[in-house]
């Protein structure tokens, strides 16, 4: 009965609806060995270091991923670093083969003068800070200042500023960094503004995140009706108008006309406004925008613009792929044709398709790149696997060691009353698995 070796590097969504597409294509005639490696100490990539901490449903998931782990021939080599303790080379040599699920963690520029001062910060690195990815916690960030801007129309534009916009006690009882929380309860900041550079039309939110901003207990949320009015009439001009489109439309419209309850605290989304330059003398301190418009479908320069005085800015404009030995970043992906990269090494999720798309996406993208590998398979190499090609005294954090950091983190959230408690330090993440 061939039993074919399969390596996945990446212990996010992605690498686990790999891991479960190759679970369930299991037969009595074909079977999978799965090794699931990890950079970092701890799985559950974005759940565990992207997903906001107010949004402690859409991290259910992990019991999902948990039940991947624990089937027949899974095994986890967290701490382990695909270009530093193992090569893409080892991996080919001794696996059936091998899954990229490596995502997109770059956060991309805006290119424009003054992206550099301090306080000008990447969602890639802030929305890592509050979640306590142990590489992230030293991120310089200056919360003294009464107005944030954030860059960008996307989920993650809205995740960061809810979450500067909020009341940090709200966030007592979730998983958000001890050093973060420390921080928001610092903050000065009472308004934040997120600023799309095209229409609402063109805004990469979703319905659901947005229905859900009228119903922030201690902030206040604006949206200009008079530009809803004028996206709605544009798009009706159009003919038939998408089902999601009219749908994110009719949230915004909500959020524009529910009345406001005259909290400190407020959040608004601009529309037609591009960065064009941030300004300040030892830190942020504006930022100038072209203001835009929509002409025959176009979004054109009007050639006015508008300065806003903010103390923070946080980009939120997607990601790239990270580069490592042996691998070509095209447009920010890993290059492949339908999941294939070159002999028998794939890429899934966003490291194949792109930032896009929310952590269900990946299971339909992990079962064709799974069915693709499947129709390639070949002969079963016989070979070690991860174990053989580590240095001696490389602590790998197995399944059962991730068990252990998992149930000190949730105990020590128990008696707090969170979900968990994160361990950020990398030492003492080791240590925990070892205890
Ligand atoms: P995104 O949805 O692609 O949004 C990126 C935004 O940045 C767009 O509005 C884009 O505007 C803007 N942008 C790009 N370059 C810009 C520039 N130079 N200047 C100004 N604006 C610029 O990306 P994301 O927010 O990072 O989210 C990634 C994926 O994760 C999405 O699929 C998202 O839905 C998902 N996600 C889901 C959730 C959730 O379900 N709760 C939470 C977070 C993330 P243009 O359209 O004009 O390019």
């Amino acid at each position: 009965m061939p039993n074919y070796k399969i390596a996945i590097v990446g212990a996010g969504p992605a690498g686990y609806f790999t891991a479960q597409a190759f679970q369930n294509a299991q037969t009595d005639e074909l079977t999978f060995s799965i090794d699931m490696i990890e950079r970092l100490p701890t799985p559950w990539g974005l759940v565990r270091s992207g997903v906001a901490p107010d949004h402690p449903k859409i991290k259910t998931v992990s019991k999902v991923f948990e039940k991947i782990a624990k089937t027949e021939g899974f095994s986890l080599f967290a701490n382990v670093e695909l270009g530093k303790d193992i090569s893409l080379k080892d991996l080919r040599e001794r696996y059936d083969a091998v899954v990229l699920a490596t995502g997109s963690s770059k956060g991309r520029k805006l290119g424009i003068p003054g992206e550099e001062l301090p306080n000008c910060i990447s969602a890639a690195e802030f929305v890592p800070w509050y979640n306590a990815h142990p590489d992230f916690i030293n991120v310089e960030v200056d919360l003294n200042t009464d107005t944030a801007v954030v860059i960008g129309a996307g989920n993650v534009a809205m995740d960061v500023a809810r979450l500067l916009a909020i009341n940090p006690l709200e966030l007592d009882p979730t998983d958000t960094a001890e050093h973060a929380l420390v921080k928001f309860k610092q903050s000065q900041i009472r308004k934040v503004i997120i600023c799309g550079r095209r229409g609402p039309e063109h805004a990469a939110f979703t319905a659901p995140e947005l229905r859900d901003l009228p119903k922030l207990e201690n902030t206040d949320v604006y949206i200009d009706t008079e530009q809803i009015n004028q996206a709605a009439s544009r798009i009706e001009q159009l003919g038939e108008v998408e089902k999601d489109l009219r749908n994110n439309l009719e949230a915004m419209r909500l959020i524009a006309e529910h009345n406001k309850k005259g909290v400190e605290r407020k959040l608004e989304i601009r529309f037609l406004s591009a960065p064009i330059e941030i300004k300040g003398r030892d830190k942020v301190e504006e930022i100038v925008f072209a203001i835009n418009e929509v002409k025959d479908g176009k979004v054109i320069a009007t050639g006015k613009t508008i300065t806003i005085k903010a103390g923070l800015v946080v980009t939120a404009i997607g990601y790239d792929a990270v580069e490592y030995a042996g691998i070509n970043i095209e447009n920010g992906r890993i290059t492949n044709i339908a999941g294939h990269v070159e002999h028998n090494v794939y890429v899934t999720g966003w490291a194949k398709r792109g930032p896009v798309g929310v952590i269900g996406t990946n299971k339909s993208d992990s079962n064709d790149v799974v069915e693709l590998i499947i129709s390639n398979l070949t002969e079963p190499k016989v070979s070690e696997g991860v174990s053989s090609l580590l240095k001696s005294g490389h602590e790998v954090i197995d399944q059962l060691s991730w068990e252990k950091i998992n149930a000190s983190e949730v105990i020590s959230g128990e008696i707090a009353g969170k979900p968990r408690i994160k361990e950020v330090d990398w030492k003492r993440l080791i240590s925990l698995g070892r205890s």
